[in-house]
C-alpha cells in the first residue's frame, strides 16, 4: 500500500478528500480501478504500474462524484460493546451484558449476551462470531466436500479485505469470519464457491456447474447471493 502523495490530487480533490484516496500499485492490474475500503473509511485506487501521474488525476477527477458519494455514504462504525446492535445471520441482534456466567459470550434470542465478569467485550464478541462462523461453515464445507468424496478439509477465519473467501492449490479454505453476520445463503453461497475450487482451480463452465450441482440441496439462487454481497458486503466491514 502506497499512500497517495498529495502532490498528484490536490487540484483535483480537497486535502481532506485527497487524504482518504489510497493509491495502491499493481503489477497486475491493466487499468486504473476504485474501490470502497470500508475497513479503513477511504478508498483505494489500484493502479496500474505503467500508469502516468495525468492518468491517475484524470481518472479521479472523472470519478469524483463517485468517490465523494461513497465516502459520505458510508455506514456508521458499529464496535462492538454493551447495547449496540450488529447482525448476526442476517437478524438484528443487540449486545446486552448478563450476570456472571460459566459461558463469556452466548446468543439468547435475538441478543448476544456477554457475562459481566470479563473485560475486553469486543474481542471476546469477535471471537465468538469467528466461532460461530467456523462452526457453520465447517459444517457446510464438510457436507458440500463430501459430495466430491473429499475427506476432512481444514479451513481457517480471516479478516480479508478483499473477498469472502479463497481457496490454495494444496486444497485449503479460508473465509472471512464477517460471513456469519451476513444471510445464511450468502454464507452458504461463499462456501459452494471455494469447495468448487477444490475440484477446479479456475473459474471455467466446470467451475459453476460444479458450484451449482453443490448450492442446490440448499436453494440458492447465485445471483440474488452475489447481489446482495455487492449492495451490502462492504457494510459488514463497519462493525466490530
Ligand atoms: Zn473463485
Amino acid at each position: 500500500m502506497v499512500f497517495s502523495p498529495p502532490t498528484i490530487l490536490r487540484d483535483i480533490v480537497s486535502p481532506e478528500i485527497a487524504c482518504k484516496i489510497i493509491i495502491k500499485i499493481s503489477t497486475r492490474a491493466r487499468r486504473l480501478r476504485l474501490r470502497v475500503e470500508p475497513a479503513w473509511d477511504c478508498i483505494v485506487l489500484v493502479r496500474p504500474r505503467a500508469a502516468s501521474d495525468k492518468a491517475v488525476t484524470s481518472f479521479v477527477a472523472k470519478n469524483k462524484d463517485w468517490i465523494l458519494d461513497r465516502l459520505n455514504t458510508l455506514p456508521a462504525r458499529v464496535p462492538f460493546s454493551e447495547g449496540a446492535v450488529i447482525p448476526f445471520e442476517g437478524n438484528d441482534h443487540v449486545i446486552a451484558i448478563r450476570p456472571a456466567s460459566k459461558a463469556r459470550v452466548w446468543r439468547e434470542g435475538k441478543t448476544i449476551c456477554v457475562t459481566s465478569h470479563t473485560g475486553h467485550l469486543h474481542l471476546h464478541v469477535e471471537n465468538w462470531l469467528k466461532q460461530e462462523a467456523r462452526k457453520r461453515i465447517s459444517a457446510l464445507v464438510g457436507e458440500m466436500a463430501t459430495k466430491f468424496g473429499f475427506g476432512l478439509i481444514r479451513i481457517t477465519m480471516k479478516d480479508m479485505r478483499t473477498r469472502w473467501g479463497s481457496c490454495t492449490q494444496d486444497g485449503r479454505l479460508s473465509f472471512s469470519w464477517r460471513l456469519i453476520l451476513a444471510p445464511p445463503f450468502v454464507l452458504k453461497y461463499v462456501a459452494a464457491h471455494e469447495t468448487a475450487h477444490l475440484m477446479h482451480a479456475n473459474h471455467s463452465p466446470a467451475f459453476k456447474r460444479a458450484k451449482l450441482e453443490l448450492l442446490k440441496p440448499y436453494s440458492v439462487d447465485p445471483g440474488i447471493a452475489r447481489l446482495w454481497l455487492s449492495r451490502y458486503g462492504a457494510g459488514l466491514y463497519r462493525f466490530g
